[in-house]
């Protein structure tokens, strides 16, 4: 279990690399697929706009020739922001506006596997092929018979790979069930890897278990799933430790499962009723860049999804070459594609399939509608 292999402590000292010259971040971008000290080389480089630039056209180079500029397309279908008789989502994340009680009672709303059906019917009539299931933690689905009646909904609607972001489950044995139902994917961000910081974000519910969560994606793949997301989000703490702990994190699901790996790259966005205030930090959009490019050097394989929290400009940009998931239509609203009076979880910018591909192709993508696993 990662829980076991984790080590902050190592991650801190990496983090104090003496930076390398110009010369020896150009070697080291070849070298890859990077290890954790190679990467933390190169993040004590990332202040110098000629080094992240190396690192950044690395990174684009590597993605194009295996990717061939192909971006893997997934629309988030919301099924659930909650229990209405308990204040909604059972957890109390400080930075999220789904938190228990933070929305009012008759906008909570859950949707039925039929009306999941319809809302995934509606996103493959658009162009799509696959779909990523998104709910708060919801007593209802914390058991596996439950979420597996929504992914068969998923299926019987026509969606070749369908992803799970729901709180995780207990046992290797419940995604055993879920594999059974068609589920192929599941996403479960860390938010961040420095269980101090964690515990403020997270005072009580279910996700207040930090190492129940850090060890959500050994379960999932002991179960049979093929591929799973991490990520940290941007804004909570240091950016640096927090890429080499996701790369850490990676490289160790790869290694010991072989894993297919999917980075998100979620920051964090204000949104109503959130009491957090966050310093502006230093995780602005060079450094975001950065990061996306020094995760496709550690792991050469995996895929980098970039969120619609961001403007859509940024993500083409950081995008570049290709090996990424995107979203086009988004709606963080449960039942929001066909349904009206919903509960935005964070604003999200939005652009419909046809105009996106087009758009895409413009730019020199090949966007596909099926992950490639
Ligand atoms: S981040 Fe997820 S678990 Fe936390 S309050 Fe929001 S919906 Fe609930």
């Amino acid at each position: 279990m990662f829980s076991e292999k984790f080590n902050p402590r190592f991650i801190r000292s990496l983090l104090h690399s003496t930076p390398l010259s110009l010369a020896e971040v150009a070697s080291l971008v070849n070298q890859y697929p990077l290890n954790l000290e190679q990467s933390a080389f190169l993040l004590s480089a990332s202040d110098n706009a000629a080094a992240c630039k190396l690192v950044i056209e690395a990174a684009c180079k590597l993605r194009s020739a295996r990717w061939q500029r192909r971006l893997f397309l997934m629309p988030p279908l919301y099924i659930s922001d909650g229990d209405p008789g308990r204040g909604g989502c059972l957890d109390h994340c400080v930075y999220c506006p789904w938190r228990n009680g933070n929305i009012p009672i008759q906008h909570l709303k859950r949707l039925p596997p039929e009306a999941v059906a319809f809302e995934a019917r509606h996103l493959l009539s658009l162009g799509y092929g696959d779909v990523e299931l998104v709910a708060a933690t919801d007593s209802k689905l914390l058991k596996a018979e439950r979420a597996a009646e929504f992914v068969k909904a998923a299926k019987s609607a026509g969606a070749k790979n369908i992803g799970i972001n729901l709180f995780p489950f207990r046992q290797p044995e419940n995604y055993r069930q879920l594999v059974l139902a068609g589920c192929t994917f599941t996403i479960v961000w860390q938010e961040t890897y420095q269980a101090g910081i964690y515990r403020k974000m997270h005072p009580k519910g279910p996700k207040a278990n930090f190492n129940y969560r850090l060890n959500a994606h050994d379960r999932a793949l002991i179960g049979g799933i093929k591929a799973v997301g991490l990520a940290f989000l941007g804004g909570l703490a240091d950016w640096r430790f927090e890429t080499l702990a996701a790369i850490a994190h990676a490289q160790y699901l790869k290694e010991e499962y072989g894993a297919n790996i999917i980075f998100g790259m979620p920051r964090w966005k204000n949104g109503a009723g959130i009491p957090m205030k966050l310093a502006p930090n230093s995780y602005g959009d060079q450094e975001f860049e950065f990061v996306g490019a020094l995760y496709s050097l550690a792991v050469p394989d995996s895929l980098l999804w970039f969120s619609t929290r961001e403007h859509f400009d940024l993500s083409a940009r950081c995008a570049k070459g290709g090996g990424c998931m995107f979203t086009l239509d988004c709606s963080t609203e449960v039942g929001g594609y066909t349904q009206k009076g919903g509960f935005a979880q964070f604003p999200v910018y939005t652009r419909s399939f046809g105009e996106g591909v087009k758009w895409l192709q413009q730019l020199g993508f090949d966007p596909k509608v099926n992950l490639p696993w």
